[in-house]
């Protein structure tokens, strides 16, 4: 069937008595709308299934498919859900407008037509239609900007990703061929300051041990990188072993103790006798204990008192859970209203240890952040402490691998105490 081109906004007008349509045709088309007819419902749907039409007129009683049944079906379908149709009622049939509504006619025109009431209604609803339609081609547009934007930050992600191994494995090279000089350098110095080598002079002695000091330094950093990008890599595997905690604290103790005597800090242990034997990874326990005897005796001025204690503590999981004394107030106060809400099903007994120093201690607010990457309370550049601040991102990693949590307590100008509990081993039964 050859049509001519649509001069204006195509209406589909459905209805099977004849002189209906003529009258219908004549009126719309010398509104300047298009005019496509169907003289029974399935009719109407070939022709709407060939072109979507603007809007649809459809009488009510037609053979094969009445109107409900077309208006229905138009309006399930995706492509003509949107599609006005106006339904042609006889005067004052209410049921046939309750029924039109329900599925899901827009509006409703009263035979004999009104030529001035026809025009309104149609061109109102195309107006609406056309809003619709723009709304709609505005959404595909901004579905297409979303969708290319979206591949557009998956690409900058893998990008991103891959930098970041990139970074990661120049990092952990970097660090291994730094680590590798340090063996022999501070295996001679060693040696050398033993007088294995020879008798040394006191200027000799002086300047080795300050080599000596410098290199542990070195050291230190280059394991806490190693720490970091382990962590980074979510590479920590614990070696679980049972240990005794006390023998490690003494340890990392002596080993931190020229440090402290260098800087004119008093360093002390009260470790309670007899402790029972903890199941933790000893290596990454150890690096903990070294992290917070450090930060104790670097953040604690000259004449000062750094202390770790270890006692054995039965008590809920509370303690190891918080981070700051508001923290625990808060959860005592919870405690009290609601005491079922608080979980003391993991009551146990662990091993505490704790390092507490008499140094500057910690702002309120910042206690949270000191455990971020990099975070470091006082980063100006006059800063005299140096650190790079992962320290305590990777005693928090480390701790928590191990299902345990660092807690501080900290005063300004006063001081500040790390601790944390690990599990003792479980005793199996006696045979
Ligand atoms: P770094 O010591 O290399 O700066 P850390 O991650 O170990 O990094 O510590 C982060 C920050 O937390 C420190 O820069 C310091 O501001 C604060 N901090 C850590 N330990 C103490 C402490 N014992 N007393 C006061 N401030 C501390």
């Amino acid at each position: 069937m050859l049509s001519d081109e649509p001069r204006g906004p195509k209406v589909l007008v459905v209805d099977d008595n004849i002189p209906n349509v003529e009258l219908l045709e004549a009126y719309l088309t010398a509104a300047g709308y298009h005019v496509e007819k169907a003289y029974d419902g399935e009719e109407a749907l070939e022709a709407v299934n060939r072109d979507v039409p603007d809007l649809v007129l459809l009488d009510i009683m037609m053979p094969k498919l009445d109107g409900y049944q077309v208006c229905q079906r138009l309006k399930q379908e995706e492509k003509t859900r949107f599609v006005p149709v106006v339904m042609i009622t006889a005067l004052k049939e209410l049921e046939d407008r309750i029924r039109g509504i329900e599925v899901g006619a827009d509006d409703f025109l009263t035979k004999p037509f009104n030529k001035h009431e026809l025009l309104t209604r149609v061109k109102s609803l195309l107006r609406i239609k056309g809003l619709h339609d723009e709304v709609e081609a505005y959404n595909r547009l901004l579905e297409e900007k979303v969708a290319e934007r979206t591949a557009e930050l998956q690409r900058a992600m893998e990008e991103l990703k891959e930098l970041d191994e990139m970074k990661s494995n120049f990092l952990a090279t970097i660090s291994h061929e730094l680590r590798t000089p340090l063996t022999p350098i501070k295996g001679y110095v060693q040696s050398m300051l033993s007088e294995v080598l020879g008798p040394l002079n006191p200027t000799q002695r002086k300047g080795l041990s300050i080599i000596s000091e410098s290199v542990d330094r070195l050291h230190g950093l280059i394991e806490d990188l190693l720490a970091f990008i382990k962590m980074d890599r979510d590479e920590i595997s614990l070696d679980l072993q049972n240990f005794p905690v006390s023998s490690l604290i003494q340890e990392r103790v002596e080993r931190a103790l020229p440090k402290a005597k260098e800087k004119g800090i008093v360093l002390n242990t009260e470790l309670e006798p007899n402790l029972p034997d903890v199941k933790a990874d000893p290596e990454e326990i150890g690096r903990v204990l070294s992290s917070l005897l450090d930060n104790a005796i670097k953040f604690t001025p000259s004449g000062g008192t750094v202390t770790v204690k270890a006692k054995l503590v039965h008590g809920p999981v509370i303690a190891s859970e918080l981070v700051s004394d508001e923290d625990v107030a808060d959860e005592l106060r919870r405690y009290i209203r609601e005491p079922s809400t608080v979980n003391r099903q993991q009551d146990s007994d662990f091993v505490e240890v704790s390092v507490t120093d008499t140094g500057i201690g910690i702002p309120p607010d910042k206690i949270e952040k000191i455990f971020d990457q990099f975070y470091q309370v006082d980063s100006s550049s006059t800063r005299g402490y140096g650190g790079v601040g992962i320290g305590l991102a990777i005693v928090k990693q480390i701790l928590e691998a191990h299902g345990s949590r660092v807690v501080v307590r900290s005063k300004e100008g006063v001081g500040s105490t790390f601790s944390f509990r690990l599990p003792l081993v479980s005793k199996s039964p006696s045979p």
